[in-house]
């Protein structure tokens, strides 16, 4: 494993990458990726004052990278150089990027008080002064938690997930910890159907994704070598794969930590495996549970990060084993969301710009719900079109018969 390999030298000046950009179409203020990227970063080794703080545009979409002919690492250069150079200033926004990025400190106050937190930040009062004090876009909500946690609630099902011959580990992250925990108990609803039991690893904290990209690199750092040590005692006490549902999370703890944070995960890389292509595979393989017609219309959208894994064909081919299930699969665009970006008022206006496409493409569609395996793409796209959208997993465990 190269812990360094951005590639930046490997750039042929196509400007390919431009093209593909969802904020460089939509901010004539970004200088774009050619230029942010490979082009920055030949100056930046000179000298750290080419360092250019429009770099903070780039929603780490990777957009760019997937477009990119020569494999240059575009998005990750430009989070590296990020990280390295940017200045942290005290002031109201730095406390805004901190409160979008710290998931599992705010996630693990606000669980055990949800009701109460959750009726708090959607009253249009709060949003208000949120807008004027810290800069989260009173137009967005902010999402809401669970009352009491994933972990909490899996404590009382892991005896009975112990009796199952094979197992898998289930990293959950945030969301599905903080906010839906619903998406777990439905994945160990598939996985059970399949005669397959869920464990947990004995401890797990954000994948850091947030962090890196609100600029706390070394908190991130230190999350990801916790995660890696977890995971690495689950590899070799258990030898299970370690299954993802969320896109963001797989990419990150599978190449953001070398390429990123320079954190060394390949005792545990080829046993990190998103969900969707997991059970596809074991479908395929005739491990397939009984499942019920779904006489619907989906529209499938593809977040930017299994875009850039290569991995949205697993999930669409997943959607199409199930009977009486109209797939469409939308064109891929960025939602515009891009984790906490979207949420930030100076970058709302361009968020909204960049998801248009997208939010066009839905309400054309005449479907019945949207399907996607992001979360923060959920969120865009509920709060942009009047379509609820689930998890493929969740659709899955629906359609399983008693
Ligand atoms: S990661 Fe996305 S926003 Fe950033 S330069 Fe690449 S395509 Fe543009
Ligand atoms: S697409 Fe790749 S090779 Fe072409 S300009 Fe962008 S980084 Fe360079
Ligand atoms: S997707 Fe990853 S980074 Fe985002 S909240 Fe979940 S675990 Fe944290």
């Amino acid at each position: 494993m190269d812990l360094a390999s951005t590639r930046f030298e490997k750039c042929i000046k196509c400007t390919i990458c431009t093209v593909y950009c969802p904020v460089a179409k939509a901010n004539p203020n970004y200088p774009g990726p050619k230029e942010s990227g490979p082009d920055g970063e030949r100056l930046r080794i000179k000298s750290p004052e080419y360092y250019d703080e429009a770099l903070k545009l780039c929603t780490n979409c990777k957009r760019c990278e997937t477009a990119c002919p020569s494999n240059v690492n575009v998005g990750d250069i430009i989070a590296v150089a990020r990280g390295k150079f940017e200045k942290k200033k005290l002031n109201p926004k730095l406390m805004r990027d901190y409160i979008l990025s710290h998931t599992d400190l705010f996630g693990s106050l606000s669980t055990p008080v949800a009701p109460l937190v959750n009726k708090i930040t959607d009253s249009k009062i709060i949003k208000t002064i949120m807008d004027k004090t810290v800069a989260i876009d009173k137009h967005k909500s902010l999402p809401k938690y669970a009352f009491g946690s994933f972990r909490h609630w899996y404590k009382k099902q892991a005896n009975t997930q112990l009796q199952f011959e094979r197992q898998i580990s289930y990293f959950h992250g945030c969301y599905v910890n903080y906010n839906n925990p619903q998406l777990g108990k439905d994945l160990i609803k598939v996985l059970n159907a399949m005669n397959i039991g869920v464990k947990l690893l004995k401890k797990e904290k954000c994948c850091g994704v947030p962090l890196i990209a609100n600029g706390f690199h070394d908190k991130a750092r230190k999350n990801a070598e916790f995660n890696v040590q977890h995971m690495t005692e689950a590899v070799e006490q258990f030898n299970t794969p370690i299954l993802s549902t969320s896109s963001t999370c797989s990419l990150t703890l599978k190449q953001e930590y070398p390429h990123v944070l320079k954190v060394d995960n390949s005792k545990i890389s080829n046993k990190l495996e998103f969900i969707t292509s997991f059970i596809l595979r074991e479908f395929m393989n005739g491990n397939m549970p009984a499942l019920k017609p779904v006489n619907k219309t989906i529209v499938y959208h593809t977040p930017c990060h299994l875009e850039r894994s290569g991995l949205a064909i697993f999930t669409i081919e997943l959607l199409r084993t199930i009977p009486g299930l109209n797939v469409i699969v939308l064109n891929s665009e960025c939602c515009g969301s891009a984790g906490t970006y979207g949420f930030k008022k100076e970058n709302y206006d361009v968020s909204m710009k960049i998801g248009k496409g997208l939010f066009e493409q839905i309400k054309q569609s005449d479907a019945d719900f949207a399907i996607t395996d992001c979360e923060t793409c959920k969120w865009q796209i509920e709060e942009n079109s009047d379509l609820e959208t689930i998890h493929p997993v969740s659709l899955l465990a629906q359609c399983l018969t008693d």
